[in-house]
């Protein structure tokens, strides 16, 4: 299609005509071109008038904002494409809470990679759908090749270990408890820190499971001698195999602590219980020949959960569930004629429903794959320890200035501290102010009884200087706590999208 037929739709005022484009075919990157260049710009100038990693005046401001421009989310006839990008995109961007800057710290919320993002494109470009081969037959390939890769990872390579995607941590948690169930019957209990997911107790709540047994962990990680304790008072013996689940946190929401799960993997064995680690986030230490270390044990767990889309730099969504030997997956095998009729089957063509528990599924490994080639392991290493060595940076600028308190070293990239002396309101309003000023976005963490801040550090180019100027931001909200209310900054009243 020549480009100005391209461009003559694109800009069409009429609705009807952005119908007429679809994105695949070998017209489809033609098409793409002139709206993904509108996409781009649209990105730039959303980000240049936020001009900091959140939008200003809070959650009312925000929505004034979004409800001026979308007066009507189903008009009856439509802008067409290129000005319902720039209004949407630009709205989006301009109001996005924007992971790549340095002073945007609260969450496992990563700042993609370029790369992972260009590679998402083409994976809803062309759409593959991962439930039957006759929708994705190089995708489903591509998936088998690189989940079996990153299960290597965890288990040692060359095994009969493999890996699913998933779309995170949660999923990956719930197929934990899933498997167990199915193994040993609804009478499987679950046993976990108190520190564990709130994932953990969801699945076994979704799965029809009594209430997992929570054990305490009054140093935010699972100890293996009150687990013990746990599992004895609750009857288990190894007699009496699979009885319990145990699950394991390498990499806790709330402080980065990594569970001992050699200790726990032990305990898991001496008392017949299965072991499975949430290793969402601290999992990509895997790559990292300094850091591994950190999570031996892990490669003695029945099933692992590991999120790319934390300490893995790929757009949401990136989860993998690991097992040692892929035959445990076979409980999650389903028939439906129209996706894997059994002859089809017996002909050689690869059956996908088993490999994951939706149905229509993105091509999500995509953007993995093309991750790990561009980067190798080593480059994917590199990220995970300058990640790390920034967090240990944050926690020496935190140790080292009296008017702050650290709450312990960092274990993965999290960061835990508080100004010295506040009470848990100040600590709370302090977090809001930042975040209604749009200057910083920090979290928070009840722990040891008290409220603190917490940096989840995810950008692996922080410099000093970032994490120096996020201390001032908060030396400086915490002197004027409490002295005004959030002010309305007029960022809804800014210059209207072209
Ligand atoms: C993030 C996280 C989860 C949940 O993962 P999602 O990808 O958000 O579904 C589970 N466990 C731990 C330890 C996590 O950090």
């Amino acid at each position: 299609m020549p480009a100005s037929v391209v461009e003559d739709f694109g800009n069409g005022r009429s609705g009807l005509e952005g119908a007429r484009l679809l994105a695949g075919g070998t017209a489809g990157p033609s098409v793409l071109r002139p709206l993904i260049a509108e996409v781009l710009d649209s990105l730039a100038e959303g980000a240049g008038e936020r001009c900091g990693p959140l939008p200003r005046g809070g959650p009312s401001a925000v929505a004034r904002r979004v409800r001026a421009l979308v007066p009507d989310a189903l008009p009856e006839s439509g802008t067409g494409p290129v000005p319902a990008l720039r209004t949407l995109v630009r709205l989006l961007a301009e109001g996005a809470a924007d992971p790549a800057d340095p002073l945007c710290a609260a969450h496992l919320h990563c700042p993609p990679l370029a790369v992972a993002v260009a590679a998402d494109l083409a994976a809803s470009a062309l759409n593959p759908s991962m439930d039957s081969w006759d929708q994705a037959p190089a995708a489903s390939e591509l998936e088998a090749v690189t989940c079996a890769a990153l299960a290597g990872l965890v288990y040692g390579p060359g095994g009969a270990a493999d890996a699913l995607m998933t779309t995170g941590g949660t999923e990956s948690n719930q197929l934990g408890v899933l498997l167990s169930r199915e193994r040993h019957g609804p009478g499987v209990r679950v046993v976990c820190g108190e520190n564990a997911h709130h994932s953990v107790r969801r699945a076994a709540w979704l799965l029809g499971l009594a209430a997992p047994l929570t054990v305490p962990a009054p140093r935010g990680v699972l100890n293996p001698g009150a687990l013990a304790r746990a599992l004895e008072a609750a009857g288990a013996r190894p007699s009496e195999p699979g009885r319990y689940l145990v699950v394991a946190t390498a990499g806790t929401t709330d402080a980065g602590d990594l569970d001992p799960l050699p200790a726990i993997a032990t305990v898991a064995r001496r008392y017949g219980a299965q072991l499975h680690v949430d290793a969402a986030y601290g999992g990509p230490l895997l790559f990292s020949d300094l850091l591994r270390e950190r999570l031996a044990g892990v490669e003695q767990a029945d099933s692992v959960t590991l999120d790319l889309h934390k300490l893995g730099w790929q757009p949401v969504a990136a989860g993998l569930f690991a097992v040692p030997d892929g035959a445990a997956l076979r409980p999650l095998d389903h028939r439906a004629d129209y996706l894997n009729a059994g002859d089809d089957s017996e002909a050689g063509i690869p059956d996908l429903l088993g490999r994951s528990l939706r149905t229509t599924r993105r091509p999500d490994v995509l953007k993995t794959a093309v991750t790990l080639r561009a980067l190798g392991r080593r480059g994917m290493a590199d990220l995970v320890e300058r990640t790390c060595a920034a967090a240990e940076c944050l926690a020496d600028l935190v140790a080292a200035d009296p008017e702050f308190e650290l709450r312990s070293l960092p274990t993965l990239s999290t960061v835990v501290f508080r100004p010295a002396g506040a009470g848990d309101g100040t600590v709370a309003g302090i977090r809001r102010g930042l975040l209604t000023e749009g200057s910083a976005v920090l979290g928070r963490a009840s722990l040891d009884g008290r409220l603190w801040l917490k940096a989840t550090l995810l950008n692996p180019h922080v410099q000093p200087s970032d994490l120096s100027a996020l201390l001032k931001l908060v030396r400086d909200a915490a002197g004027t706590h409490g002295t005004g209310q959030p002010h309305d900054t007029g960022w809804w009243e800014g210059p209207a999208p072209r």
